[in-house]
């Protein structure tokens, strides 16, 4: 069969590396990829852009690909799954109208709250409905979102009302675009963050390994927020016990809820939680897709056939379906381009690649591109190297091996991912 991956980033390559080494599959097509997916043996790259549904619909036909998986959100919002079906074809993600459960922070808080499921208090504003006093009333700090998608951007921590009031007007005013039309603003919860990653098919459920990323672009968990500089499987902070409570009190609620109101899951949904102190799992977000780049390390441990599950769920199949894990240890460290995250620079020539394949574990790609048969920086998040091991720390070994055969001018990486992982595991 003929698998198509849609997208470019370390999630994407790592989707069509694990897609490709399934015997199954003749061909992976990433659409468009990097540099590393048309590296890949058994994948292709295809030049048509992540978002153009209609060149996507056209190349699945004339491929006869048997299966599409969608990497990032803006399609999903924007309704390829839909555009799919109605051609006939299989395409593994939620519907656009299920799809708002992250194309919309309103819609979500509004959800969770219908259905009982824990989440920080909030109000949604438009520019008209915006209340002052409302703010000014709130303990601080506050946390201000704009509603739409805003590349993981639209988030401001606000230490007083003022600043959340200002965050707030420079949304409305524009600075997110559209996603800022509506804006969520809701109390600051204490803890410990984590993602919890599942596969659905309507009704039944999958949960994947669990993983956590880490955030903030410099050591000790310091700096600007990212995309995500780095992820580790499994994050110990999920014990069983509290596996248990997120999927009686999140994920079981969550997907029975979509389904009672017409909008039944099929796809990966992402949890994003603060586990706060008392053990409570508060929904922070929902994505509609995989995390990048938790996926490029839960995907290494995953021993099943990604696609037999995907084929599953889109069967509604999802109960008959299991899933393998490696019980290892994988830790994934992003290596950005110089000025991630504000203004990366393209076109920096890696270095070191060739000695880092001969290394164990393995380097996803995201921003590269080949200039010349010479791979080059070509975005803010550049590779992830991820590593495996008996423990988080052994995974760490091996990931940081590979980050320090490969080298470019002015790369970014932090030397601390898994930290607080490592630091369980001694205390055990
Ligand atoms: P989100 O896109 O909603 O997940 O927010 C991005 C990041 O902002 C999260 O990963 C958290 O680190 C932080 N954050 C979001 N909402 C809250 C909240 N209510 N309390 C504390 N931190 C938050």
């Amino acid at each position: 069969m003929k698998v198509l991956i849609v997208g470019a980033g370390g999630r994407e390559h790592a989707l069509a590396w694990k897609c490709a080494r399934a015997s199954r599959v003749a061909e992976v097509l990433v659409a468009p990829g990097n540099a590393g997916t048309a590296t890949e043996p058994k994948v292709r790259n295809v030049e048509a852009a992540a978002e153009d549904i209609a060149a996507l619909v056209d190349l699945a036909q004339r491929e006869r690909v048997a299966l599409t998986i969608v990497g990032p959100e803006a399609p999903l919002v924007a309704g390829i799954v839909d555009a799919f079906a109605a051609a006939g074809l299989k395409c593994f993600g939620p519907r656009q109208a299920a799809a708002r459960l992250e194309g919309s922070k309103a819609f979500a808080k509004e959800f969770l709250r219908r259905h009982g499921i824990p989440t920080a208090r909030s109000a949604t504003f438009t520019r008209a409905t915006l209340a002052a006093d409302w703010v000014r009333s709130q303990r601080m700090p506050l946390v201000v979102k704009a509603s739409g998608l805003a590349a993981g951007k639209g988030v401001v921590i606000a230490a007083s009302a003022a600043e959340a009031l200002s965050a707030t007007e420079a949304m409305f005013a524009g600075q997110f675009g559209a996603a800022g039309r509506e804006v969520v603003i809701e109390e600051f919860l204490p803890g410990e963050e984590a993602s919890f990653i599942v596969m659905a098919d309507g009704a039944n459920i999958l949960p994947l390994a669990t993983s956590q990323d880490h955030k903030r672009l410099s050591d000790g968990d310091r700096g600007p927020n990212t995309g995500g500089m780095g992820a580790y499987s499994p994050a110990p902070l999920v014990t069983p016990a509290l596996h248990e409570r997120i999927m009686r009190e999140v994920i079981g609620p969550a997907i029975r809820g979509l389904a009672a109101d017409g909008l039944p899951y099929t796809g990966f949904l992402y949890a994003g939680l603060m586990i706060a102190p008392d053990g409570t799992p508060n929904v922070l977000e929902f994505n509609c897709r995989l995390g990048d780049p938790e996926t490029q390390p839960i995907l290494m441990r995953l021993k099943s056939d990604l696609t037999v599950l995907c084929e599953a769920a889109l069967a509604g199949r999802l109960d008959t379906a299991s899933a393998q894990w490696d019980p290892r240890a994988a830790l994934g460290v992003v290596m950005a381009a110089a000025g991630y995250p504000e203004a990366p620079r393209r076109g920096d020539p890696i270095e070191g690649l060739a000695a880092a394949a001969r290394l164990p574990g393995k380097i996803f790609h995201a921003g590269t591109r080949l200039a010349s048969g010479t791979v080059c920086t070509d975005g803010g998040r550049v590779l992830c190297a991820v590593g495996l091991g008996g423990t988080v720390a052994d995974a760490q070994r091996e990931a940081y091996a590979l980050v320090d055969a490969v080298h470019w001018p002015g790369v970014q990486f932090r030397r601390d991912i898994g930290y607080r992982a490592v630091s369980r595991e001694s205390a055990d």
